[in-house]
């Protein structure tokens, strides 16, 4: 009895793998025609100098208006876009959806792109950047590469030389995520970053948990001494922007600021950092 009961389960087991199979599958494929179904779009959060709350840029945010789950978040299919290679032309489809949304804005404002590690194995990943630049026409120098440190695991000569010839173009990289993963000091010396983003986990423990408070203070003073200016994303309560602020973060990211929003809602052509101000609201009046 014991074993048919076993084998019961097994084979449970078995349907519940094939279906994850066929549902992996299926969902890969969907991805394969989604932007020619232009079901990707892109949504844009606002970062900004941590003193005067002043909005300096917007980093894309891949979204996936998929017809029968909804709007997906990266983290639902990232994962799939990655071990399929899917990855690589959705992140050149991304990269010129974005620099054509951004062309539209005050020239003041920076672009923030997120770049998989599988695009850093590409060997041709700069030319293809400077491609999309120049038939977008937009200016190198205002964008920002993000990366985490999983790009930094494999591959590692190719990845640098990347990194450097996006520098030569004036494209900024930054290190995204920091503190999660593979962290390593030096990832910072041996990498030419411009810029780190400490992970929005330190941001939230901070309040509750004096060790991600001290981590925070030591991340800001790596980057001070190492000359990179230091991110802050994850901000939602004022209280953390304050902490954050006290510890000499130079920017700030999170929903405390503005939300991801679709680029139609971020510009009012009229104001030349658009409307969606919540941040200078209060920027004179935040009593610290
Ligand atoms: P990330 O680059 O670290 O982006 C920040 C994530 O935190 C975004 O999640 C954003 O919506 C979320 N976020 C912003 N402020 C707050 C806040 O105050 N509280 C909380 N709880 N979350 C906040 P999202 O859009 O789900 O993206 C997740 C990750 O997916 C990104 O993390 C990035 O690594 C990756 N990603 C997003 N778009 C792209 C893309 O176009 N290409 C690639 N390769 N990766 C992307
Ligand atoms: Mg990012
Ligand atoms: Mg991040
Ligand atoms: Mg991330």
């Amino acid at each position: 009895r014991a074993k048919t009961s076993g084998r019961g389960i097994m084979a449970f087991f078995d349907a519940e793998i094939d279906r994850e199979t066929r549902e992996r599958r299926r969902m890969e494929s969907e991805l394969r025609n989604a932007v020619s179904r232009k079901q990707i779009q892109l949504v844009f959060q606002p970062f900004l100098a941590a003193d005067e709350a002043k909005i300096l840029g917007y980093e894309a945010l891949i979204r996936w208006n998929h017809p029968e789950y909804g709007l997906l978040l990266p983290n639902a299919f990232l994962p799939i876009a990655e071990e399929t290679g899917i990855i690589i032309q959705l992140g050149e489809w991304v990269l010129r959806e974005a620099c054509k949304t951004a062309s539209q804005w005050d020239e003041r404002l920076s672009l923030a792109v997120n770049f998989s590690p599988v695009q850093f194995r590409l060997v041709n990943l700069a030319p293809t950047v400077g491609a999309i630049l120049a038939e977008t026409g937009f200016d190198p120098h205002r964008l920002e590469v993000e990366i985490n440190e999983a790009a930094l695991l494999k591959d590692r000569s190719t990845t640098l030389a990347t990194l450097h010839q996006l520098k030569e173009m004036g494209v900024r990289v930054v290190m995204d995520d920091f503190g999660t993963g593979h962290s390593s000091l030096s990832n910072l010396r041996c990498f030419p970053f411009d810029m780190i983003k400490i992970d929005r986990s330190f941001i939230s423990a901070m309040s509750s948990d004096e060790e991600a408070r001290s981590l925070v203070r030591a991340i800001v003073g790596l980057g001070r001494s190492l000359g990179f200016p230091v991110t802050a994303e994850g901000i939602e309560t004022l209280e953390q922007y304050k902490m954050i602020m006290d510890e000499g973060c130079s920017q700030v990211q999170g929903l405390y600021f503005g939300q991801p929003n679709p680029p139609e809602a971020l510009m009012d052509a009229a104001t030349p950092f658009g409307k969606s101000q919540r941040s200078l609201q209060y920027a004179g009046s935040v009593d610290w």
